[in-house]
């Protein structure tokens, strides 16, 4: 929606080289020159235009998850989710569709989400990141509290296909919810 979101692949491992999206774009729209090659510290090396302000985020998540691409979406459900779910996480278990997250064989797995407050500093909440993605070796994304989302994969496909099974899985939720809470 909007210009919000930011999408990454990595070029290369070592030296660690990321395609990134530029800042303020319609991802609708997106095009050639909206990507830009960064370097580990999130210096543009290739293209041009000022690379998204959670560089740093994706940059941690690639090392971290060795993932070959970082997907970050804002959506309507993990918004809200992420806003009433208690401080830390959001679980999700016993659905079917969590057999579309890596590794993932039965529905009967509960995904724990690690949910971070949000913030306009991201190069400062690295280290908090790269502690849950440590604590957390089983999170296949994490949540930014009234945010969005942060999944990652292999390859661009691998990280898609995370990110439509964990929307449906928050969409689910949030109207099961609904229908049962009280205002
Ligand atoms: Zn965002």
């Amino acid at each position: 929606m909007g210009t919000s979101g930011n999408f990454s692949a990595v070029l290369s491992r070592d030296p660690l080289r990321l395609a990134i999206t530029v800042s303020g774009i319609d991802k609708g729209l997106l095009s050639v020159d909206q990507i830009v090659e960064i370097d580990e510290r999130g210096k543009v090396l290739a293209g041009s235009g000022k690379p998204s302000a959670e560089s740093s985020l994706h940059i941690a998540i690639a090392r971290a998850r060795g993932a070959g691409a970082v997907l970050h979406t804002h959506s309507i459900w993990s918004t809200i989710l992420s806003d009433n779910a208690p401080e830390t996480g959001l679980a999700i278990e016993g659905y079917e569709m969590l057999k579309g997250l890596d590794g993932v064989q039965t529905h009967d797995h509960r995904e724990w989400l690690p949910i971070l407050d949000n913030t306009q500093d991201w190069a400062a909440a690295v280290p908090q990141v790269e502690a849950i993605l440590a604590q957390q070796r089983d999170a296949h994304a994490f949540l930014i509290r009234r945010h969005g989302l942060y999944t990652w994969g292999r390859d661009l496909a691998d990280a898609k296909r995370q990110v439509e099974i964990l929307e449906f899985l928050f969409e689910v939720m949030g109207r099961k919810r609904g229908m049962t809470w009280q205002p």
